[in-house]
């Protein structure tokens, strides 16, 4: 019987070039006075995609290291520091990663700040509270209630509220204003080459202040 294979998926190689890119560009964020942000796989990435940070996802960076046959390594080292086995091995890959620096890209960039949104699971928090004393960096927390039946009216504004915070959170971190232009002939409202930046405008003094970032 011939052996049976799976039809050769053709948008490998293009995958794999965004990837480098996308990857290389991060690692060179501070160069080019970008900031890093690591965000839960199921955070809301548009605000800073909005804010132009460079999302970065552990979660990701954990399958990868999976699939280069590097997770029990790195989860072991997570394990002698004294996180359970019982935990998410994203979790324990990730921190094993971020101490030790290993990985398939030799460690992720570092965060400037993180984004935690609950919405996955409950793990994320504790997981990013973790990575908030590592790196030193403020971690912005979105809790998102769960929906056990229907969207209730009280929920949708629970959490219209938390955005609105963490807008805010995010815009004292990176010192922009969310979608206000900087007036600057280079900012985003102004037709760019690909790659190229656009600041937006900075956060008014009277508006800066103390939203209760955790760090
Ligand atoms: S258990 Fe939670 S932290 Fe772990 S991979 Fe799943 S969603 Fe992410």
């Amino acid at each position: 019987m011939s052996e049976r294979r799976s039809p050769r998926i053709q948008a490998v190689g293009t995958m794999k070039e965004m990837m480098a890119a996308y990857y290389i560009e991060s690692k060179n964020a501070a160069d080019n006075n970008q900031k890093v942000a690591w965000i839960t796989s199921g955070g809301p990435v548009e605000l800073l995609i909005a804010m132009d940070v460079i999302p970065i996802y552990p979660e990701n960076h954990a399958a990868m290291c999976g699939v280069m046959h590097m997770g029990v390594e790195l989860c072991e080292i997570a394990e002698q520091m004294g996180y359970s086995r019982d935990l998410c091995s994203y979790a324990r890959t990730d921190i094993g990663s971020a101490v030790s620096g290993k990985g398939p890209l030799m460690g992720l960039p570092k965060p400037d700040f993180l984004v935690c949104c609950n919405n996955i699971c409950g793990s994320v928090t504790k997981w990013y509270e973790v990575l908030a004393r590592l790196f030193d960096v403020p971690l912005i927390f979105i809790d998102t209630p769960f929906i056990h039946d229907e969207l209730t009216d009280n929920a949708l504004s629970y959490v219209k509220g938390q955005m609105t915070h963490a807008i805010k959170q995010m815009e004292l971190t990176t010192d922009q204003r969310a979608g206000e232009s900087s007036g600057r002939p280079d900012d985003r409202r102004t037709p760019r080459l690909p790659g190229q930046r656009a600041p937006l405008a900075p956060v008014p003094e009277s508006e800066r202040g103390d939203v209760g970032l955790e760090q």
